[in-house]
């Protein structure tokens, strides 16, 4: 039952790439002393950590002392804003100013609305219709008072990819710490934190083929020179930015994941996005009125977010039962509000409720069926959507 079932889910998380699978099982079973320990089977363990350090770092380009395990981009996000900002307020800095989009991840939008709680300054800066920030809007948001600027790579509901080195360079100008929210980019679009000119930046193993609750924060320069301090305590792991016995298994699932990724990442990803233009068109073609949302030409490869106006997108999912589709983020499943990308990129509230996301899969792009199948699930998206629209006409104003 379960094999035949389309995982069209990949923005939320991603299956796992088999050779990371064997390393963590691997790791569990050879490499169970505390990698802090001195001992030699501690040493043991300590080395599988720095060797997934380093592929970690190399992934994106980093040193492996600027790489902080944690457990995922949410922790990252949140050590970046609130560590800076701990940072700011024992070194004595007037900077109290902190900006960001307000198409962000929660994990970042909700530790930046607790610092404005605590007396910083919040400035959401205005994206463009296709999500993209203004970069004029964001200039005049940026001055000497203002300590970090928080921007994602990639958006995990519409796929837009910000213009990352050039808002990074205008944050420069005014000496402003560059933190980026980079969960939904490794091994789907190029990260090279050192020529971005980051200063810190959160990655998720599960959005790149690794294991569930383990990502890292990058640290330009290292712990002990970047303007960051911890915000959890008892213990010096991780350069004492994050105190914690390392999780060794996952660790090492996610240093396979990142370095193979990231390899895959020139050939996979024009295949993955002709594979989601194709998807797009055919949808598009068998639902009049239907709209792509996002940044059509800066968008990950494989994602797309689909608006078909007038429709329930929980309906729609609920006559798919055999695709796994999301109507919104994960992280606001159960929450009945509407999407606050969508709405923040000009979409209504009834637009919002009747918007899918998309993600192919490797696999699926990697298969010589791939095109076949993708017709596939193209029709038996527009064919749910004609069945809708169907009911819709005979009883007008039912519940869909
Ligand atoms: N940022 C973005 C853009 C994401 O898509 C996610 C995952 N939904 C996160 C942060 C949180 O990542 P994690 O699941 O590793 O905590």
């Amino acid at each position: 039952m379960l094999e035949r079932r389309i995982y069209l889910d990949h923005q939320a998380s991603t299956p796992m790439d088999p050779s990371a699978l064997a390393l963590m099982h691997h790791t569990a079973a050879l490499f169970h002393a505390n990698p802090s320990s001195s001992h030699l089977a501690g040493r043991r363990a300590r080395e599988v950590v720095e060797r997934a350090r380093a592929r970690v770092a190399e992934a994106v380009s980093a040193l492996p002392e600027e790489i902080v395990f944690t457990s995922g981009a949410t922790e990252s996000n949140n050590l970046a804003l609130l560590g800076a900002a701990r940072a700011a307020l024992e070194r004595g800095g007037s900077r109290r100013g902190l900006v960001t989009l307000p198409v962000e991840h929660p994990s970042v939008l909700a530790p930046a609305r607790h610092l404005e709680a605590q007396g910083f300054r919040l400035r959401l800066v205005p994206v463009g219709s296709d999500g993209r920030v203004i970069l004029e809007a964001l200039e005049e948001q940026l001055d000497e008072g203002v300590l970090l600027l928080s921007i994602q790579a990639a958006n995990n509901e519409i796929g837009t990819i910000q213009p990352l080195a050039e808002a990074a360079a205008l944050a420069r100008k005014h000496g402003v710490l560059v933190h980026c929210d980079a969960a939904q980019a490794l091994g789907k679009t190029p990260l090279e934190v050192e020529a971005l000119d980051l200063d810190f930046a959160s990655l998720s193993a599960h959005k790149c083929a690794g294991p569930k609750g383990v990502g890292a924060l990058f640290v330009r320069h290292g712990v002990r020179r970047a303007p960051i301090a911890p915000i959890a305590f008892g213990g010096g792991h991780e350069r004492g930015l994050r105190p914690g016995t390392q999780n060794t298994p996952a660790i090492a699932g996610f240093g396979e994941a990142a370095e193979r990724a990231a390899a895959r990442l020139p050939e996979e990803a024009p295949r993955l996005a002709r594979l989601r233009d194709r998807l797009e068109r055919r949808i598009l073609d068998g639902a009049p009125g239907a709209r792509v949302n996002g940044a059509v030409g800066h968008r990950v490869p494989g994602a797309t977010s689909i608006t078909f106006p007038g429709l329930d997108a929980d309906a729609l999912i609920a006559n798919l039962p055999d695709l796994d589709i999301s109507n919104a983020s994960a992280c606001h499943a159960g929450i009945p509000e509407p999407s606050h990308v969508l709405r923040a990129i000009g979409l209504s509230r009834e637009d919002a409720y009747a918007t899918v996301r998309l993600a192919l899969d490797r696999p699926r792009a990697d298969s010589p069926r791939a095109d076949s199948a993708v017709d596939r699930i193209a029709d038996r998206i527009t064919g749910a959507i004609r069945t809708l629209r169907r009911l819709l006409a005979s009883s007008p104003g039912a519940p869909l």
